[in-house]
């Protein structure tokens, strides 16, 4: 899986303390004037109160590619972004575009099953095709590891929520690895909007009816991504 930061809004943090002064303000935004400190204290205000129709402004854009389409469903579910989804309908399978989980990989018996199960769809596949059948109907015989491309846009306000529920080790390994990587990649250029993005236990309590027992070692990985 390769995840690109393809383009964000200039100067996230900045943009995101604008609009917050702007509704505290009576002056023209022209007008405003903030230095550093106060602009990040405001964005750290407005993100603890949950003021948060100010992330809203800032949006970022992404290019997740090599990701299965197990992973690619539950990344559309999230409503509130943009999607543009590689097609299999355009494009032809290969026999190479598949995700293996790293359960798998580790276990040479499974691999061995796992491999057989690819070799005999993608057979099927291709002779589905030769028979003149369209793409898009000879995929129904292709397994969901298949992996494909995805552009996604969300603004900061939804990338927070995301990272809430995606970055949680209760999340699939595949979409918590793909919302990790987002998290360094945004976090890089909107360090304050960012500052305590990721699953809840990094700030605060855990809402899981039964918390992991791993709390302190997530809460420490987060800090420092
Ligand atoms: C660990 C995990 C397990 C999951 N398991 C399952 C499962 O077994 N089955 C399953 O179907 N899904 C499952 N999901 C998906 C989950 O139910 C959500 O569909 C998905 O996480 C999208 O999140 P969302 O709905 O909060 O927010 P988004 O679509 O990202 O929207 C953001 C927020 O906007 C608001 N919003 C958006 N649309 C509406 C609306 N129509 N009405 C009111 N408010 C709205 C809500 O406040 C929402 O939280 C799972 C998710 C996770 C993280």
């Amino acid at each position: 899986m390769n995840v690109v930061l393809i383009r964000h809004t200039y100067d996230p943090d900045d943009l995101a303390a604008l609009a917050a002064r702007v509704c505290y303000s009576s002056q023209s935004v022209n007008e405003i004037d903030m230095d550093g400190d106060q602009k990040e204290k405001l964005i750290k205000r407005v993100v603890k109160s949950g003021h948060h129709s100010v992330l809203e402004h800032v949006s970022f854009t992404y290019a997740l590619e090599g990701l299965s389409r197990v992973a690619t469903h539950q990344l559309v579910r999230h409503r509130l972004a943009s999607y543009s989804q590689q097609s299999h309908r355009y494009t032809t399978i290969k026999e190479n575009s598949f995700v293996i989980p790293p359960s798998i990989t580790e276990n040479k018996e499974a691999l061995a099953v796992y491999k057989d199960a690819l070799k005999k769809s993608m057979e099927l596949y291709s002779r589905l095709i030769d028979m003149g059948i369209k793409k898009e109907d000879a995929r129904f015989v292709i397994p969901q590891g298949v992996s494909s491309n995805i552009v996604v846009t969300m603004n900061a306000r939804e990338l927070l929520h995301f990272f809430t529920l995606r970055c949680c080790i209760r999340a699939q390994w595949e979409i918590r690895d793909a919302s990790v990587e987002m998290l360094r990649l945004a976090k890089d250029k909107a360090p304050v909007i960012f500052e305590n993005a990721g699953p809840a236990c990094v700030r605060g309590r855990c809402p899981e009816e039964k918390p992991c027992d791993n709390i302190p070692q997530i809460r420490e990985f987060f800090k420092t991504l």
